[in-house]
């Protein structure tokens, strides 16, 4: 392949963002999501488009997340009826069940939901959402759920034991993790659960992974990420009617741009990655913004790739709408110095 040819073409399987800001702000999170996001929630004629995009191109059923979906339910359900209009099914909608008040309620509203054509939640279980959701929330959505005749789909039920060893009416820090179970606890985790080496987990892992100098990512990384820019085996689509390219999180596509070579003029950062990888994306960004590595202790290729991409969006990059949303970028910073 030459850089001329990239281009998405189909998608195989997938996601709609509905927000990026959340109720919790977990470690490990890919799109740096967090409270702190402003309050933007898909609209109805972004829904639409996004999943008509995605039917063209041959995908047809995706799940729905975030952000925490949830926390606008009259939005969500404008969505499933979108979807349902459009004609493409929604595998399931997660959630982090922060929402959750009491089992009235929870019903009440996932019985609404369940009318509308949902018919699976994804409940996240695991110790980096319980540092700020209590386990009891998560108890009492999988409780509504079956009464409101909606499958769950825990996510994941491993954690269950770890979880329900602390008092499960409060949230516990990862800290006390560590104390109960191994201060390699982290370690432990990514043996059981799949955690993406990208946004947030690059901070959380980098104690523990990240052993790499510039010049050794560089020496293991010699050709283009065409690979991952091309996977649609996970892909998302989001609110501001962008497509995230693989799981490379914070580079950006307009969906209205699938299906077309994209041109080196309107994605000069994405080409250069998709034809060169991480090599050309640091003699472009040396080149053009006189960029310093700060890092000493890479984990990976894409642990560099965002320390640039930050780098060129604090530098005021203006050239193209790549290295979006702009929260993703914005929100490093606020978690990792926290
Ligand atoms: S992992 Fe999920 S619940 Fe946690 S911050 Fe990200 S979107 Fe929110
Ligand atoms: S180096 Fe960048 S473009 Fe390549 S796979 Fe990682 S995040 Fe994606």
């Amino acid at each position: 392949m030459t850089m001329a040819e990239f281009s998405i073409n189909r998608l195989k399987s997938g996601g709609l963002i509905t927000n990026y800001f959340c109720s919790s702000s977990c470690r490990h999170c890919l799109y740096n999501c967090s409270p702190q996001w402003e309050k933007q929630y898909i609209d109805a004629e972004t829904a639409r488009e996004n999943l008509e995009k995605i039917r063209a191109m041959g995908c047809r059923a995706v799940h729905i997340g975030g952000g925490e979906p949830l926390l606008r339910p009259e939005i969500l359900i404008t969505v499933l009826e979108v979807a349902k209009a459009v004609g493409v099914s929604i595998e399931y909608v997660e959630t982090n069940s922060s929402w959750f008040k009491d089992n009235d309620s929870a019903i009440s509203l996932l019985s609404r939901l369940r009318d509308k054509g949902l018919h699976t939640l994804l409940v996240s279980i695991s110790p980096f959402h319980n540092e700020q959701i209590p386990f009891a929330r998560v108890q009492g959505v999988v409780d509504a759920a079956q009464h409101a005749g909606i499958g769950i789909f825990p996510w994941v039920s491993d954690f269950v034991s770890d979880l329900t060893s602390f008092d499960t009416t409060r949230p516990h820090s990862l800290n006390e993790y560590q104390q109960r179970f191994g201060d390699d606890y982290l370690m432990q985790i990514m043996q059981r659960y799949w955690i993406h080496l990208g946004g947030r987990a690059l901070e959380t892992f980098r104690p523990w992974l990240g052993k790499k100098t510039l010049q050794q990512v560089l020496d293991e990384n010699p050709g283009g990420c065409a690979v991952e820019l091309s996977d649609t085996s996970h892909f998302h689509m989001d609110l501001f009617g962008n497509y995230i390219p693989g799981l490379c999180s914070g580079l950006v596509i307009s969906c209205d741009d699938l299906g077309s070579r994209l041109s080196a003029d309107k994605y000069p950062i994405l080409v250069k990655l998709y034809s060169e990888g991480i090599r050309g994306l640091v003699s472009m960004a040396t080149e053009m913004f006189g960029f310093a590595p700060q890092i000493n202790n890479y984990i990976n290729k894409c642990d560099l790739c965002t320390e640039i991409r930050t780098y060129m969006v604090n530098s005021d990059y203006n050239e193209s709408s790549e290295l979006n949303p702009a929260g993703f970028y914005t929100q490093i910073e606020k978690i990792c110095a926290a």
